[in-house]
C-alpha cells in the first residue's frame, strides 16, 4: 500500500507512521519530496492496520495497491477458473446458456420448457421453487414440490439444474434436488447465507446485488471462496439506476471489468436486467460479445400465462432462434456454445 502524508506533515508524524508500519512487518520505501512524503509499504496488510493508519496525525490517505478480494481476484490467481459440473464446463472456452421459466409452476409447464431448452442445445435448466417476490401477495413458488419437479426434469432430460436458495435452512434440501445453488440479487450481501454456502459441495451462482458495486460483488464472492467453495459463477443481472425504460440497467461494462479483476466465470441475465422479452436477444448477444461466459434466459411455454415474469420471458420459438444467434456470436469470440 501507499501512505500519502499531508503537505507539511512533521518529521515526528512521518516517523510514527513508519514505526507503526515496520512494527506490523511491512518493508518501507520512503519518497520524500519538497512538499510531501509518500511511504510505500510492502507486506500483508490487515484492515485494522489500514484503518488505524488513516487516523494517525499527518496522514492524508492510504491507497491499497492489491485488491481486497485476495482469492476471488486475479492478483494471486491469473488463470481463468472453469467450474466443472460433470460434462458441463462453465468458463474457459465454453459459453453456457442457463434457461427456463422464472418459477416452476407445474410439471407440464416445466417439462415443456425443459424440452425446448434441451432441444436447442442448452445444458442448464433454471426454475425458481422459492421465489423472492416484492409483494407478499404474489406467487411465492411451489417450494418442495417445485424442487421435486426440477429433479424430475433433470431425470427426463439430463439437463443440469440451477435454482435459488433464499435461506441457509434450506441449503441441504435444495442441494439434494439441484446442481447449482443460486444466490439472488436480494441476497448477495446476506453474509450468513454466503458463509453457509461456502461449506457446500455445489457450485454457487452469485447474482450481483441491484445496488452493489463491482467491489462489493467480488467481496461477496470472496466470502464463498475464502470459506472453502471456489466453484463460484458470477451473474450480472442489471443494477438500479435513474432509468425507468427498462426494469434495471444492464451493466455490460461490468463484464470486461470483472474479467480483468477476477478469474471467476461471469454470465449475464438479460431477462431480469431488462424486464422486456424484446430486449433479451440484443443484450444476450451483446453479453457474449463483451466476453461473458454464458447467459441466463427466462423461457416460458406460454408467457402470457406465467405466474411470474411473463413480460420478460421468451417463447420457445424465440428462444430457439436466439440460441442460433448466440452460437454465431460465441464462434466469433472463439468459444463454443
Ligand atoms: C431469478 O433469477 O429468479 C431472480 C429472482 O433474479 P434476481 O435475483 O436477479 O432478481
Ligand atoms: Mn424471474
Amino acid at each position: 500500500m501507499i501512505v500519502v502524508m499531508h503537505r507539511g506533515a512533521s518529521a515526528p508524524e512521518i516517523d510514527a507512521v513508519c514505526q507503526r508500519l515496520s512494527n506490523a512487518g511491512f518493508t518501507l520505501h520512503l519518497s520524500q519530496g519538497v512538499e510531501r512524503t509518500i511511504i510505500g509499504a510492502v507486506g500483508e496488510k490487515s484492515r485494522a492496520t489500514v484503518s488505524g493508519l488513516e487516523a494517525l496525525p499527518g496522514v492524508e490517505k492510504v491507497v491499497p495497491i492489491l485488491q481486497p478480494y485476495k482469492l476471488a481476484g486475479r492478483d494471486f490467481h491469473q488463470e481463468d477458473t472453469v467450474v466443472n459440473l460433470g460434462n458441463v464446463a462453465i468458463g474457459g472456452n465454453q459459453c453456457q446458456v442457463f434457461a427456463g421459466p422464472c418459477a416452476v409452476e407445474s410439471w407440464e409447464q416445466l417439462l415443456e420448457a425443459a424440452l425446448v431448452v434441451k432441444e436447442s442445445g442448452a445444458n442448464i435448466l433454471r426454475g425458481g421453487a422459492f421465489k423472492p417476490r416484492s409483494s407478499p401477495y404474489s406467487f411465492q413458488g411451489l417450494e418442495e414440490q417445485g424442487l421435486k419437479l426440477l429433479a424430475k426434469a433433470r431425470e427426463a432430460t439430463g439437463l443440469k439444474i440451477v435454482t435459488e436458495v433464499l435461506d441457509a435452512a434450506n441449503i441441504e434440501r435444495i442441494g439434494y434436488y439441484s446442481d447449482i445453488l443460486q444466490v439472488g440479487a436480494r441476497n448477495m450481501q446476506n453474509f450468513y447465507l454466503l458463509r453457509e454456502l461456502a461449506k457446500v459441495d455445489r457450485p454457487v451462482l452469485l447474482k450481483r446485488g441491484m445496488a452493489a458495486t463491482v467491489e462489493e460483488w467480488l467481496m461477496a464472492a470472496e466470502y464463498l471462496v475464502s470459506g472453502g467453495n471456489d466453484r463460484v459463477i458470477l451473474c450480472e443481472r442489471g443494477i438500479r439506476t435513474f432509468e425507468t425504460a427498462t426494469r434495471n440497467t444492464l451493466d455490460l461494462s461490468a463484464i470486461p471489468v470483472v474479467k480483468q479483476l477476477s478469474h471467476l466465470p461471469v454470465i449475464v441475465d438479460p431477462s431480469h436486467a431488462t424486464g422486456k422479452w424484446q430486449l433479451v436477444g440484443p443484450l444476450a448477444r451483446a453479453a457474449i460479445a463483451a466476453g461473458a461466459d454464458g447467459v441466463m434466459i427466462e423461457v416460458h411455454p406460454h408467457p402470457a400465462m406465467a405466474l411470474c415474469d411473463g413480460p420478460q420471458s421468451l417463447t420457445p420459438q424465440n428462444f430457439t432462434a436466439l440460441m442460433a444467434e448466440l452460437r454465431a456470436v460465441a464462434r466469433v469470440m472463439g468459444k463454443q456454445l
